[in-house]
């Protein structure tokens, strides 16, 4: 089955476009979260943040901001911007093209982020200092 993100990249499936650069195109999202919901989409096929060239990563944050900009000139309900891009199914991901999710919000507009029980408590220094140390001797 193709990658239905390759097939609208392709105009081979129809979108609605908004933005399009060399290496990102902006478009509605056809299950919006909220009203003027787009996805800024890598025009390079990569499944997740981690098969995305920095290159392709490096200009969905530009393109984001452009929608997010012209979001808020555009009159559409647009209190606030969430920005966000789910890596994985549990992470959320549905469809495993990159991409960066643009969702204007409003108050009482039902989405939100869920946080554990166990949120708002601090962790100890020692466990924040281990989990630094195994992220930098990775990069
Ligand atoms: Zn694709």
């Amino acid at each position: 089955m193709p990658c239905i993100f390759c097939e609208i990249i392709a105009s081979r499936m129809p979108a609605h476009r908004v933005y399009e650069d060399e290496q990102c195109l902006a478009c509605m999202d056809i299950m919006p979260i909220t009203s003027g919901h787009v996805l800024v989409i890598p025009r390079e096929h990569a499944a997740n943040i981690w098969e995305l060239s920095a290159q392709a990563s490096a200009a969905l944050m530009p393109a984001a901001q452009k929608v997010a900009l012209a979001l808020r000139k555009s009159g559409l309900p647009c209190e606030g911007i969430n920005l966000f891009m789910a890596n994985n199914a549990v992470a959320g991901q549905s469809v495993f093209h990159a991409h960066l999710h643009v969702v204007p919000r409003v108050h009482g507009d039902g989405f939100g982020l869920r946080f554990p029980p166990h949120y708002g408590q601090s962790v100890q220094d020692e466990i924040l200092q281990q989990q630094a140390e195994r992220i930098k001797e990775a990069l």
